[in-house]
């Protein structure tokens, strides 16, 4: 016995260093457990001690690939660098996903894609019968934007699940990363098209049997050119089963200042406001510039700017600084300056992340309209809701779960709401949702000069890991 002692210190130094790279960082009496551990080679129960190991000691990132990759894929685009333009089932689209798909192979994830070409990349757990975790963002991007909206979240997915893999983690729930098919409106005018599909929108399956593009274009037949939607005219295949995933996180960058002002590292996101869109329309009689005497009017154009006007007002009248609302677009006809508007058309945004609040900003712009209609004396000819979402709230364990991977990899954090809508708005009805966002340059957007630092992105990508290797063991 006395001969071993002098061997104890090193036995215990072996058990510590192969703690941190395979995890076992726990001993139980119970037999069972042990035999199931040796087994499969990682632990059971006591996730908690073999996660604090594995953070601190194990996630790297390959920042200088995950670059490589965000200016190769931003390549595929139709417009001149350092602007991205890819629409929906174009040629770039197309070849951009095949990138994708090709990365996803590398990274020994098996893939498969829907009807619409929503696009999944899987890591099977060691209980893969258990619902997955899942994680992913988009690739399409608007004319003349930048290189990283969405494709941080899809390509830095990549990378996390190769950190994990090049760490030694083994997950217990299968891992999958999801590329949503078109999150932008851009062609057919409809947003988190892929996301709400699989969210179980009947609305959407029968809308999309007759929605045409600008070129009239039938989305069928643009989907079928790219290789989807085959034989099937409804596309309800896409929509998940129920209980398919246990978790869905997106990571992000934050669109907006605030991560970069504060200097923070990282944003956890709670809650995602609610969006709604209005179509309206006046008419009145036009006229004569300098003809038809102010009393006899009835000025369309007027009475469009009055409604903006009462849009701002009854936004402002909620007395939540969440509540938001744009006139984005105002368009006079004939649109002539010695002619007075005949017609006029508005495009109302307005969002909260309180879906009664928001509402009740609907209705008042909606009484408002009939108002001007009335005092005006012009037609209230369109006034059409083409959207009303609800809110989605980030589910507490997954936020948890975030707060817990940013704290053991040191990184300054805060809880924020996403002012943007994302894919996961819509995961959020099929899923328990969260988000990761990371600053980005100036909150710069949906144009060229969009930039997130390496640091940054190396940052989010770890604490995506660290929580999906987290909700992967729950
Ligand atoms: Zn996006």
């Amino acid at each position: 016995m006395a001969q071993r002692f002098p061997l104890l210190p090193f036995l215990v130094l072996c058990l510590c260093s192969s703690a941190s790279i395979i995890g076992i960082a726990h001993q139980h009496e119970d037999s069972t457990t042990q035999t199931m551990e040796d087994f499969s080679g990682y632990p059971i129960h006591d996730h908690h001690s073999f996660i604090q190991n594995f953070a601190s000691s194990s996630l790297s990132v390959d920042t200088e690939s995950l670059q490589n990759q965000i200016d190769e894929l931003a390549t595929f685009s139709d417009t001149p660098a350092p602007s991205v333009t890819r629409i929906l089932y174009t040629e770039k689209d197309v070849l951009a996903r095949r990138y994708i798909k090709n990365l996803m192979g590398i990274s020994g994830l098996s893939v498969r894609e829907d009807a619409v070409g929503n696009i999944f990349g899987r890591w099977d757990g060691y209980e893969p019968n258990l619902p997955a975790v899942a994680t992913g963002s988009h690739i399409d991007a608007i004319p003349y934007s930048g290189k990283y909206d969405g494709v941080v979240g899809v390509l830095g997915a990549i990378e996390a699940i190769n950190s994990l893999k090049r760490s030694g983690f083994k997950p217990r729930r299968s891992l999958e990363i999801i590329l949503f098919t078109s999150e932008e409106p851009t062609r057919f005018g409809i947003g988190c098209l892929g996301s709400r599909l699989l969210a179980g929108s009947e609305v959407l399956v029968k809308a999309l049997q007759t929605t045409v593009d600008g070129q009239n274009k039938s989305f069928l037949d643009a989907a079928r050119a790219a290789g989807y939607a085959k034989d099937q005219d409804d596309l309800s295949s896409v929509f998940l089963r129920k209980g398919s995933y246990s978790a869905f996180v997106e990571l992000h960058i934050e669109q907006g200042p605030i991560l970069e002002e504060e200097d923070i590292s990282i944003g956890i996101v709670t809650a995602i406001a609610a969006p709604a869109s209005i179509k309206v329309e006046f008419e009145g009689n036009g006229g004569h510039a300098g003809a038809v005497l102010m009393p006899n009017r009835n000025d369309a154009g007027l009475a469009a700017a009055e409604l903006a006007l009462a849009v701002e007002k009854h936004v402002l009248e909620s007395g939540s600084i969440d509540t938001v609302g744009t006139v984005g677009i105002l368009e006079l006809h004939p649109g002539a300056i010695n002619s007075i508007p005949s017609k006029s058309h508005l495009e109302i945004d307005t969002r909260d992340i309180d879906e009664q609040r928001r509402n009740n900003v609907i209705e008042k712009i909606y009484q408002s309209a009939i108002k001007i209609e009335k005092d005006r004396r012009v037609r209230l000819s369109e006034f059409k809701i083409v959207n009303q979402d609800p809110p989605a709230l980030s589910d507490k364990s997954i936020t948890e779960a975030m707060e817990a991977a940013s704290k053991e990899l040191n990184l300054p954090h805060k809880l924020m709401i996403s002012r943007a809508y994302h894919d996961s708005l819509f995961m959020a009805r099929v899923s328990p949702m969260g988000m990761i966002f990371i600053p980005c340059y100036k909150g710069y957007s949906h144009k060229p000069e969009e930039y997130a630092s390496h640091q940054d992105i190396a940052n989010g990508v770890k604490v995506l890991a660290l929580t999906l290797a987290k909700l992967s063991l729950n």
